[in-house]
């Protein structure tokens, strides 16, 4: 089931991303973390439910160059 974004100029890449937990469950739900593979800069996503992250397509958060969008996968399957 992989769905991709139309309209971009490039292809829809997977990106490992490691998912980081709140320290307090309280205070929101983890983060997705990442290398970028376009501009090469750490970004970070909100990662919905803590049990469940929500991996899957975002839009780049890129400050520097062509920008673009990645398809998030578990960081554990590329180790
Ligand atoms: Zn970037």
């Amino acid at each position: 089931m992989t769905q991709r974004l139309t309209g971009g100029s490039a292809e829809i890449i997977d990106v490992p991303a490691r998912f980081l937990p709140p320290a307090n469950p309280e205070l929101g739900p983890g983060v997705l973390v990442l290398s970028c593979p376009i501009c090469g800069a750490l970004h970070r996503h909100g990662a919905g439910d803590p049990e469940n992250p929500a991996y899957g397509q975002r839009v780049a958060h890129c400050k520097t160059g062509p920008g673009g969008a990645y398809n998030l996968v578990p960081m554990e399957a590329a180790r």
